[in-house]
């Protein structure tokens, strides 16, 4: 096995040929691997790769985060496209928009010469305070596969490996190290891992990345509950697991890790030492057979990602093309929420503007570099003061005073300063800075003609300042063509789109993981008690009125909804629904509507919320025009995981058909039976 092997002989064995197939190639390399080059396989080097095996011609797999853009400190300050981050482009509610930044960053990760970006990250939006908010994309489970499905899609379709994160129930940033997330069975099956479930099952996932914390009790990184039994029996993984970064020093020790499924141990060797390693085998702690287990689904990769492949037979990267900016420009246009707008304030007609003021603590603040490690080095960032500037150059006066400005641009918000949006940081309050506030009522006072502009990631709340605003627009962290789409927003030459991932609460203690001390931030333990009742499936339920409901965005047109129509009375098991409504574009703007299928079940043995998203369609409609849409709903559409019987399983009995534009702006109601 130790033969010194030249170019040309290594070049002629099997695993090399790409003629032959993938399970032949993995085979035939692992049983070239000695067990110590098994174990050097198993530890990361220099924080973001593996380690090479030059005498079979096994290069370092190299991988970088995450989730938004390539980070600097994981590609040697490579500088590349800044997209908008998750939480913006999940408010596209567009799956092409998402499968199109798969495919662009993908390409900048093979330009880099790297194989695997960290993300997307597909964690549940729990508290509002959570510091990673921005990089998740929404508390909706059903939004979450539909917006996350597409990335890894994406991302695998230039042969580059997605690496779904982090499994599972890391929901906030406070204690993440040592907490266990306590929940139950169903509470997970429902909310908490159907993306996960769904990137492996449906995009077939290479790599999926295990979390900080434990989960009832274990920690992510050797569970086999969460690794050998859910994501690799139950949802067919056959890609890896990686653990998250140094998450493996408080675990218990390498043989739960090894036997758990955890194949990779990033960044550093600690529970994966060699010498460790070396011991704990001899003692039969665990086998080669399992060890080979998790050797050959990194090896895998490896091959997915052509590390033996001819560059020439693998797609080719790019980087920082006009391309890749249009799609980060395209996601913050079609992100940026339109939360108010009193009297049509916006958008404002650039030709009958003179003088406008922009101010602010975030209206020329670049925000690439901040956040933690999804922070991304692009070549340049248009701030929103950037953006504006340019376009109101030659056309629009830019002044200080207030009163005589014909609008007032507020530029407020949070910065991914530590506790505003920041990993490792959980935020302290869901309002704005006091002087944030201040600045908004006084400006307002001298200028009604005023527009908050929100730059952040996660909830605000506005209690004290939102009644005196005619207009609020969230555009969220909205990567470095944020200012041109800022710009494009705020003077009609694109009609906002973009609906809310997730519900802004009036105040914290509405928040359905803010009941106790225990359920947040807790301490060892975090129980999750609200258990299925997370964002829109509380505040509906228990009937609480958010500031602005889960799917709620405004448009400068006006659509109607007409037409609902039920394919069916009354429902099998083998039968599928079909549902149709005609949208139509009442208003005097062409624009894009985000129909919101929800369904609820009015009679039910368990408690089940008052309604789920099931289906939603975004649609262009032109002024005048009418366009029918179509959704399909089956069983699945109406079960729940019964506990009990340990099934997903849907009752007899009626249920509600809510076709809108928002989950609390149901336009048409419709009811069928499910018969069983
Ligand atoms: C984060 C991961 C990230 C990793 C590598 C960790 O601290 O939780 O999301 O991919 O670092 O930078």
């Amino acid at each position: 096995m130790s033969e010194n092997l030249s170019k040309e002989e290594l070049a002629k064995l099997p695993f090399m040929d790409d003629n032959l197939d993938l399970v032949t190639r993995v085979e035939d390399l692992l049983g070239r691997l000695t067990i110590e080059e098994k174990f050097t396989l198993c530890v990361g080097r220099m924080l973001f790769y593996t380690r090479p095996i030059k005498r079979l011609g096994i290069k370092s797999f190299k991988m970088a985060d995450g989730p938004h853009g390539i980070g600097p400190h994981s590609s040697q300050n490579a500088e590349c496209t800044y997209f908008p981050t998750a939480i913006c482009r999940a408010a596209t509610w567009n799956p092409e928009l998402s499968r199109e930044f798969g495919v662009a960053i993908a390409q900048e990760i093979r330009e880099i010469g790297y194989h695997m970006l960290l993300g997307p990250g597909v964690n549940i939006d729990r508290t509002p305070l959570c510091g990673r908010t921005f990089e998740y994309q929404t508390e909706d489970p059903y939004l979450n596969i539909k917006m996350a499905v597409p990335v890894v899609n994406g991302i695998q379709s230039q042969r580059i490996a997605a690496c779904v994160k982090h499994l599972a129930c890391n929901n906030q940033e406070v204690n993440r190290f040592t907490s266990s997330s306590e929940i139950n069975e169903r509470t997970l099956k429902e909310i908490y891992l159907p993306a996960f479930e769904a990137c492996v099952r449906e995009a077939d996932a290479w790599s999926v990345m295990g979390c900080y914390n434990k989960v009832n009790g274990i920690y992510g990184c050797e569970s086999e509950n969460l690794i050998k039994e859910r994501l690799m029996a139950d949802w067919g993984f056959r890609g890896f697991v990686v653990s998250d970064w140094y998450a493996t020093r408080l675990t218990t020790n390498t043989e739960k890790a090894i036997n758990a499924g955890l194949t990779l141990e990033m960044p550093s060797a600690i529970k994966y030492k060699k010498r460790l390693l070396r011991k704990v085998f001899s003692e039969g702690k665990f086998t080669e057979a399992t060890l080979n287990e998790n050797i050959k689904r990194l090896l895998r990769v490896m091959f997915l990602v052509g590390l033996f492949d001819d560059e020439n037979k693998i797609p080719t990267g790019s980087r920082n093309t006009s391309e890749h900016q249009s799609i980060a420009r395209k996601i913050a246009e079609e992100g940026i929420v339109l939360l108010k707008n009193e009297n049509k304030l916006l958008p404002f007609n650039i030709s009958e503007l003179k003088k406008i003021a922009i101010i602010g603590p975030n209206a020329d603040i670049e925000m690439a570099k901040g956040g933690g490690s999804s922070q991304v080095q692009p070549i340049y960032e248009i701030t929103p003061l950037k953006g504006l500037k340019e376009r109101c150059k030659g056309k629009i006066e830019i002044i200080d005073s207030l009163s005589e400005a014909d609008a007032v641009f507020i530029f407020a918000g949070l910065d991914h300063s530590p506790g505003n949006d920041c990993e490792n940081f959980d935020r302290k309050k869901l309002e704005l800075p006091k002087d944030q506030i201040e600045l908004i009522n006084k400006t307002v006072k001298e200028n009604p003609k005023t527009v908050v502009i929100l730059i952040n990631g996660s909830p605000i709340s506005m209690e004290d300042w939102l009644d005196n605003v005619p207009s609020v627009v969230e555009v969220w962290y909205a990567g470095q063509e944020g200012g041109h789409a800022i710009a494009n927003i705020l003077f009609g030459d694109i009609n906002p789109s973009g609906k809310l991932p997730l519900t802004f609460p009036k105040k914290l203690s509405d928040s359905p993981a803010h009941i106790s001390k225990k359920t947040y931030p807790g301490k060892e333990n975090v129980y999750y008690d609200e258990g299925i009742f997370v964002g829109y499936r509380h505040f509906d339920t228990r009937n609480i009125e958010p500031l602005f409901p889960f799917g709620h965005g405004l448009s400068y047109t006006t659509f109607t909804y007409e037409n609902l129509k039920l394919s069916k009375e009354k429902l099998t098991n083998k039968d599928k629904l079909l549902v149709a409504v005609d949208i139509v574009n009442t208003g005097k703007y062409n624009g894009s509507e985000v129909v919101q299928l929800y369904v609820q079940d009015i009679e039910s043995s368990v408690e089940r919320p008052l309604k789920e998203l099931k289906g939603f369609k975004k649609i262009y409609l032109e002024v005048g025009q009418k366009r029918n849409v179509e959704f399909e709903l089956d069983k699945r559409d109406l079960s729940f995981y019964d506990e009990i019987n340990k099934r997903w399983g849907a009752e007899k009995g009626i249920f509600s058909i809510l076709v809108g534009g928002s989950s609390r702006d149901i336009r048409l109601r419709g009811k069928i039976e499910y018969l069983g």
